[in-house]
């Protein structure tokens, strides 16, 4: 089984389109589950067209912090005043029956597999920042699972623990389909029985790595792989729709830059 992972889509359909192609594709391999781990809307500027995309193909879903406020779950306190602003502006914009179905997508873990669940924030707490080992720490501990699939932070990567091994894993990508033409790049992580993983797909709609690509990831169970994608998506097309729907403007400039 092949489960394609995605997280914070963040309303960034030309991200999300170009993900869903490039898994498709033969770079990737296709998929035969989705996964998503949240934070489907708030910031981007086509929260309906991602849900209307993303429900149909989505076999788990976790709610996000952003998806909770966009819903009028819990208000915006604590976000900052853009992510504010994008929050209710989000909610104005939603069907009433994405609406509905944002209010009732269950919030994490998740169970996925015997091996895994799925979070947003982190497997004890679905608004906590896993961004570092001292923050990976704690789950790394006490998760019932070897695995758990998270977001929230918008950065791709992984933490481990094998008895007292700790290690943090940044994806080094390699080409696919010929350096000068390939849109795709990947790095392979080896996720063996007997440790305990957190694993980040990363942000598909607002990476925050410094790398502008959209982020995803591929989880084989059979071959205990874990494999990180980037790809190249029409940035100017999302930033456009941004400014037209007069959104902050760093809702856009940060698209160019992944930070
Ligand atoms: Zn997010």
């Amino acid at each position: 089984m092949r489960a394609l992972l995605v997280s914070d889509i963040h309303g960034n359909l030309q991200a999300l389109q170009a993900v869903l192609e490039a898994a498709r594709g033969p770079l990737v391999g296709g998929y035969d589950q989705l996964w998503n781990l949240g934070d489907m809307v708030g910031y981007g500027a086509r929260p309906n067209e991602v849900l209307d995309l993303l429900r149909p193909l989505a076999t788990i879903n976790v709610r996000g912090n952003h998806d909770r406020v966009c819903a009028g779950l819990t208000s915006t306190e604590g976000f900052n005043p853009v992510a504010a602003a994008a929050a209710i502006w989000t909610q104005r914009q939603l069907t009433p029956d994405n609406l509905e179905w944002l209010r009732n997508v269950p919030q994490g873990p998740i169970r996925a597999t015997e091996r895994a669940v799925c979070a947003h924030g982190s497997p004890l707490h679905e608004d906590q920042y896993i961004e570092s080992m001292r923050d990976a720490w704690m789950p790394l501990q006490l998760m019932e699972t070897e695995i758990t699939f998270f977001g929230h932070t918008h950065v791709q990567g992984a933490f481990s623990r094998h008895d007292q091994e700790w290690e943090e894993v940044h994806p080094r990508y390699s080409v696919l389909g010929g350096l000068w033409r390939s849109r795709v790049q990947r790095f392979v992580m080896e996720v063996p029985p007997g440790s305990r993983y957190l694993i980040n797909p990363g942000s598909v709609g607002q990476p925050r790595d410094y790398d502008w690509r959209a982020a995803f990831a591929v989880y084989d169970d059979a071959a205990e792989q874990v494999t990180f994608h980037r790809v190249a998506y029409d940035v100017k097309a999302a930033q456009a729709a941004i400014r037209a729907a007069r959104l902050p403007e760093r809702l856009a400039a940060r698209l160019s830059t992944g930070s």
